[in-house]
């Protein structure tokens, strides 16, 4: 399987140089040159690192069936907390896929956890002996999940930007007190949007990356932009479907309705894989929060980044600019490279683009689009727990919300545990938690939820912090300079 860029076509790449680079030269993004079939009763009976394999040694040829083995074994063990990793659970009408079942409990963990062993094989097979620098822009949960990843991994250097104001305490906690020799945590003055644009930015930085090059490193990403991050994100939606007929919820066959907390639109991209490959899915169910650009997108066709950010309590969904949108545009356009150049260049130019109809017509036969408000979001919250006894966290709660009353075959997808936002969830409870601390607040989640506290999270407000670094939006470039101690010389 070769890859090449969504704006040229022309110049194919490797599984494992897709990887390694993250984004191609042109700023476009990998896409694989057809998307695989496969037969699901191929599938069946088999457990989720079995299900893995099979998807992977489709999309990633340049690894052995063995070193497939080798890195899914050891990606995909201890670090979760279920023999499966995810979990899939009827609540009412739904089915929900819990996927916060890894060391940071958010879904990032599906991919995150295995993308390091990728990028490490590939660089031993294609000798690469420069330092890797994985430069990565967090909503708060990409960049914990890519610190655990990438932790004390030789040859690996990461730096993750996050923004100061935009993350929960949890979520500010986990990733500053962050161990190994190798990792680099810097609060940005701006919001996530801020961050992914600088990051790219210096991606195609031609001055600095020839800068870092004297050095011996070279970039590479963790963000959902690199495709060795979306084809993990595929197995669990065969996974689901097949949980979902064991469990009686569903019928072989039938399709499902698939609701996805959406931001950066790497995770329904994936389901959109998924259908492409085989899966029987009806409707893709793209949930977005207040920042409901998406939802304007897929149902009139215009892009406009022209408006207000909004800071919810679903932050890692707080993103106006969604990278993976354009590996989607490219898919349902049927490869129109030409299309994706320009409308690439009017967002970067007006800040907008529009598509025409007969596109969105398109979207609109396999994707529904909607919103929901934050009060909306919190008294899911509520209606859920009181009905059910399930606590949703508020991501899950907008896409539970959002597929309520369309139907039947629903599944949810879920992808934090409810720990990483606990003061929205108790708000959404009408719990008072003005007087309560961090552990105060897991205390209270786990009491309601009937589960003990995760164990990363114990105690963690008395661990070190070990990241005190802020910069500006426009300093990321010297930041990164600073962090690597490179170009001092003569800049
Ligand atoms: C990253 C994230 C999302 C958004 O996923 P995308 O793939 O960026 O669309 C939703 N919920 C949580 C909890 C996340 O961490």
């Amino acid at each position: 399987m070769k890859y090449f860029s969504t704006r040229n076509s022309s110049k194919k790449v490797s599984s494992i140089e897709a990887i390694l680079k993250g984004l191609a030269d042109d700023g476009g993004l990998y896409v694989p040159e057809s998307i695989p079939e496969i037969d699901i009763d191929l599938l069946e009976g088999k457990n989720y690192k079995e299900i893995a394999l099979e998807i992977f040694r489709l999309y990633l040829t340049d690894f052995t069936e063995v070193q497939l083995k080798n890195m899914i074994e050891s990606a995909y063990s201890d670090q979760f907390d279920i023999e499966n990793l995810v979990d899939v659970k009827k609540v009412d009408k739904q089915s929900i896929l819990e996927l916060f079942h890894g060391p940071t409990l958010a879904f990032k963990d599906m991919a995150l956890s295995i993308l390091p062993y990728f990028m490490v094989e590939a660089k031993k097979i294609k000798n690469v002996n420069e330092k890797t620098i994985i430069l990565t822009a967090t909503s708060g949960d990409t960049g914990k999940a890519a610190l655990e990843g990438f932790k004390d991994v030789p040859g690996i250097e990461i730096i993750v930007f996050y923004p100061n104001e935009g993350v929960s305490d949890i979520q500010k906690l986990q990733m500053l007190t962050t161990e190994g020799v190798n990792t680099h945590v810097v609060a940005i003055n701006g919001n996530f949007d801020d961050a992914q644009r600088s990051v790219k930015e210096a991606f195609s930085n031609l001055k600095l990356r020839e800068l870092l090059k004297e050095d011996s490193f070279v970039f590479s990403s963790a963000n959902s932009i690199n495709i060795g991050r979306l084809i993990p994100q595929i197995v669990y939606y065969f996974y689901a479907y097949l949980e979902m007929i064991k469990q009686g919820s569903i019928y072989k066959g039938d399709s499902i309705k698939i609701s996805v907390p959406t931001g950066n639109y790497g995770n329904i991209l994936a389901a959109y894989y998924a259908k492409e490959m085989g899966l029987p899915v009806e409707k893709l169910i793209c949930a977005s929060n207040e920042n409901n650009i998406l939802t304007d997108f897929i149902n009139t066709g215009q892009y406009d980044t022209n408006r207000d950010f909004v800071k919810t309590i679903s932050p890692s969904m707080d993103i106006l600019v969604s990278s993976n949108l354009e590996r989607f545009i490219y898919q349902i356009s049927n490869g129109n490279e030409q299309l994706i150049r320009d409308k690439m260049n009017d967002l970067k130019e007006n800040k907008k683009f529009e598509i025409e109809k007969e596109l969105v017509d398109t979207i609109k036969k396999i994707m529904i689009a909607d919103y929901v408000t934050e009060e909306e979001t919190l008294k899911t919250i509520k209606t859920c727990f009181e009905k059910t006894g399930y606590l949703l966290d508020p991501h899950t709660a907008v896409a539970y919300s959002v597929s309520e009353n369309i139907g039947e075959n629903i599944l949810v997808v879920s992808t934090a545990s409810p720990y990483k936002f606990g003061d929205s969830i108790l708000k959404g409870l009408d719990i008072n938690t003005d007087e309560l601390d961090v552990e105060d607040i897991n205390f209270e989640i786990s009491q309601l939820c009937k589960e003990s506290t995760p164990k990363s999270l114990v105690n963690i407000s008395e661990k070190e912090i070990k990241h005190h670094r802020v910069c500006g939006i426009n300093e990321i470039e010297k930041t990164i300079k600073e962090i690597l101690k490179v170009g001092s010389k003569n800049d």
